[in-house]
């Protein structure tokens, strides 16, 4: 263990003299209070430390102890369901031991030691295992099976495995290797700022379904792929948060906080718990891992904790499972970056960010995908990240959200002044894209309808259409356009407000299956291009747009997925028959 002297302290930031043995990212214990930190720079035997507790009081002279670890985080069974601080502090411990406000240096195991579990195994004495196999399973929660997987370099014959209930540092398996023999427990470590290694990347060919229509249908995000959400204020952020973490088609969700005040994470760490998972009716907590930076905890914590998280994240990916983390905000987390960048007195890039701002972004996000894990069965697995931007004053240009959306592939742009018009919800159509559509085409068209792309395609068309004839409109009035323009924008007001509107509180409405979204996309469709053959062939303008049947395509949100089949078929019937009435001439 090496040991050094406190030399200066400036914030969360603290030079340490005397540290020549440790190593970048070691863990070490500041002073006598043994505050925690993160050897970020190293420099001879001069060690800079980011300290995630905070530092007044402290003063050369003090000791700096390496722990000579990296920065870790403990996996296996009790994640789930944990609320979790910057650096894996389990709330609930640390408040037991010091109440609401944060006690400094507290030592709590991430895991937690006197619970037991009940291990199942599924490999016998004489198997042959090597790094993440599965040697076992345990029921964590209602709704997650944790697989307890060999340990990064780990290879050899099973000599003992164990079967009943045990703590998670109670031995429960022998592996006879090469170097000797291995005692497994239920828990591994892994250094947070590492990406956990996989045997394989594969293409993000197919959507993470969200229910959610504009998202699936317009801007689809791959199972693995990277997405970015800015969060103006009341624009309708927190709701698409939670129905992402509701519906959206993932085993394990990973949320990560960093908010900017007290209260907003205080909102989250009081939401959260009260979710409910609709399809199993069961607190939806008993499918997640909450990372909170309270606000007592300085902000170089909120710069560990998207790293806890991820890490966190990639173990469940590791299992086979499907992952969707979210982390609210990445600004908040830039902030912190940008901090100790200032305290290292290093060159300040663009309004003061480091330049390395955007390659670490790029190393978050990179660690998003659908893989094949190690080991010989290969499970895939997927972990698809979400990140929230909140630029100051909504404005993108700033180098924050632009280094993200350099790399993130799909961009829901929410929009105020859509929620402001109760536009929900408020993602920008004209703002917003995937770059995965490509990609995933074939996905689409095969496996809900052929003509999937085609028919989103053409939905997209009228909505940009719209906006080029609203510009008209604004100059010249509607009664300069053509009828056939007219009939353009009543197409497109139906798609607004009949497909994108989307209330997330009523009971049919908050999911749409593919299925669902693709027929609401062909009735309003058929509607446009029916009535535009009827009105070539002469039928009234009027007539066509004063349809009854427009009222039904609209009510199409509310039908039930066991009554869709015949509904469709009722309403694709009664648009035809009103088509065709379109043509009678009108009295006198
Ligand atoms: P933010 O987190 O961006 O400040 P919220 O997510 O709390 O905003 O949304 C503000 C309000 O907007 C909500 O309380 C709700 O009334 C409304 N809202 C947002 N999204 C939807 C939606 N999809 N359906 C219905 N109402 C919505």
């Amino acid at each position: 263990m090496s040991t050094g002297v406190i030399k200066k302290v400036a914030g969360p930031l603290v030079i340490a003299e005397g540290m020549r043995d440790a190593n970048m990212f070691d863990v070490v214990r500041v002073s006598e209070q043994r505050l925690i930190g993160e050897i970020i720079e190293m420099h001879g035997d001069e060690a800079s430390i980011q300290v995630y507790e905070e530092t007044s009081g402290l003063g050369p002279g003090e000791p700096v102890e390496s722990m000579d670890v990296p920065m870790s985080v403990e996996l296996g069974p009790g994640l789930i369901a944990s609320i979790y601080d910057g650096i894996q502090r389990p709330l609930d411990d640390i408040m037991k031991i010091s109440g609401n406000n944060l006690k400094r240096g507290v030592e709590v195991p991430s895991l937690k030691r006197n619970l037991k579990w009940e291990f199942v195994p599924t490999v016998k004495v004489g198997d042959e295992v090597e790094t993440g196999d599965v040697i076992g399973t345990v029921q964590e929660t209602v709704l997650v099976q944790q697989k307890i997987m060999v340990p990064y370099g780990i290879k050899g014959t099973i000599k003992e495995i164990k079967e009943g209930t045990f703590t998670v540092e109670d031995i429960v398996a022998v592996v006879e290797t090469e170097k000797g023999e291995k005692e497994l427990t239920m828990m591994q470590k892994w250094p947070v700022r590492r990406g956990r290694p996989y045997k394989k990347k594969l293409t993000p060919e197919m959507p993470l379904v969200t229910g959610q229509r504009v998202i699936d249908t317009f801007f689809p995000i791959a199972k693995g792929g990277v997405a970015a959400v800015p969060g103006p204020f009341g624009s309708g952020k927190t709701v698409i948060q939670h129905q992402l973490a509701k519906w959206a088609e993932a085993d394990i969700v990973v949320y990560i906080g960093c908010g900017e005040r007290g209260n907003e994470m205080t909102d989250v760490l009081n939401e959260f718990p009260e979710l409910k998972d609709p399809k199993t009716g069961q607190p939806l907590m008993q499918r997640t891992v909450l990372i909170a930076n309270t606000s007592d905890m300085p902000v170089a914590a909120r710069e560990a904790s998207i790293y806890t998280g991820i890490t966190i994240a990639e173990y469940f990916r590791d299992m086979g499972y499907s992952v969707a983390l979210m982390a609210d905000s990445t600004s908040r987390w830039a902030e912190a970056l940008r901090e100790m960048s200032g305290r290292l007195e290093e060159m300040p890039g663009e309004e003061g960010y480091p330049a390395y701002l955007g390659s670490r972004l790029a190393q978050f996000y990179e660690r998003a995908g659908h893989v094949v894990s190690l080991g010989k069965e290969g499970r895939e697995g997927a972990l698809s990240v979400i990140g929230a931007v909140s630029p100051p004053g909504g404005d993108t240009s700033e180098p924050v959200s632009q280094a993200t959306l350099r790399i993130v592939k799909v961009f829901w742009g929410l929009d105020a002044s859509l929620a402001y018009k109760r536009h929900f919800p408020a993602i920008n159509w004209l703002k917003s894209y995937s770059l995965y559509l490509d990609d995933m085409e074939k996905w689409f068209n095969g496996q809900v309808a052929e003509d999937w792309m085609e028919g989103r395609q053409k939905m997209m068309t009228l909505l940009q259409e719209e906006a080029e004839l609203e510009e008209i409109v604004k100059m010249v009035g509607m009664d300069a356009l053509s009828p056939s323009d007219r009939l353009k924008m009543e197409a497109a007001r139906s798609i607004r407000e009949d497909f994108l509107h989307q209330n997330s509180f009523h009971e049919v409405d908050t999911y749409t299956s593919l299925k669902k979204q693709h027929m609401m996309m062909v009735l309003v469709n058929e509607f446009f291009d029916r009535a535009t053959d009827a009105l070539k062939d002469g039928a009234s303008l009027q007539k066509l747009i004063s349809m009854p049947v427009r009222e039904q395509i609209g009510r199409f949100k509310y039908v039930t997925e066991d009554k869709l089949d015949e509904e469709f078929k009722q309403v694709d019937e009664t648009l035809s028959a009103q088509i065709a009435a379109a043509f009678v001439k009108e009295e006198g």
